[in-house]
């Protein structure tokens, strides 16, 4: 869960000249802590953002085993996502939240996904060790972040995962960067105005998570809350709110 970014100074806005764009990352939630206030606005610019979640998050609440939880988490997942205009959201099987491993059959899944929707732009969450400051991340994390920044090469090249190309699923060399939300080396600010309602309800999706997480708390009131901090860190050079991202060329 990111907490709050830095302020380093004016950063320029990200690239615009994409139509297409999918977001990859390892839980439910990921993308709601900052990431989905700019994913509304492109939305609403009519972009087409999806959603591949690697797991249900369903080692995500101490009180709910995961067989139940992974229904509980798909479902506000969906929900999330429709709060900003994404309509597309998958969910991959065979990586076990908590315990994703930097395998191959990681990155053929997210190969396979990368050449079946064809975006220009990847959206990922923090693959680096730390959040800003000295906060440690997680494992699930940083394996994803790195397993989505190699998918852009991979879903191009013919031969790394030559089966793919029998399931129907032809290379795909399109995508031209990876936006990494959350990371502690942003270089790149989304200014972001009217994604924000629409992002704290984004969050406040999660109802059963945040229950968990902050039982004596309304989860829309939490939402609030936490987007304000994060978002307006984020940008005390411009005096507007933003998301910030790490951006990376391919
Ligand atoms: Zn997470």
């Amino acid at each position: 869960m990111p907490t709050g970014n830095p302020s380093p100074g004016p950063l320029p806005p990200l690239p615009d000249d994409w139509q297409r764009a999918l977001a990859v990352v390892a839980h439910p939630d990921d993308l709601e802590y900052g990431a989905a206030a700019a994913i509304a606005e492109w939305t609403d610019a009519g972009r087409d953002i999806r959603y591949l979640l690697v797991t249900r998050g369903e080692a995500g609440i101490d009180g709910l085993p995961p067989g139940d939880c992974a229904v509980v988490r798909e479902a506000e997942q969906r929900a999330a996502a429709a709060h900003v205009g994404v309509r597309t959201v998958e969910f991959l099987d065979g990586h076990r939240d908590g315990v994703i491993e930097p395998s191959p059959a990681l990155r053929r899944d997210l190969a396979a996904a990368v050449r079946r929707h064809r975006p220009e732009l990847l959206i990922t969450l923090n693959h680096r060790d730390t959040w800003a400051g000295t906060h440690w991340n997680t494992p699930d994390h940083r394996i994803v972040g790195r397993a989505v920044l190699d998918s852009a090469a991979d879903a191009g090249n013919r031969w790394i995962f030559p089966e793919l190309a029998s399931e129907g699923l032809a290379p795909w060399s399109g995508v031209r960067w990876t936006a990494v939300a959350g990371s502690p080396r942003p270089t790149h600010a989304a200014e972001v105005d009217t994604g924000i309602p629409r992002a704290v309800a984004s969050l406040a999706a999660h109802t059963t998570y945040l229950r968990a997480l902050a039982p004596t708390e309304d989860p829309h009131t939490h939402a609030r809350t936490t987007l304000n901090r994060t978002l307006t860190t984020a940008t005390e050079h411009h005096g507007r709110p933003a998301v910030l991202f790490e951006l990376f060329a391919h």
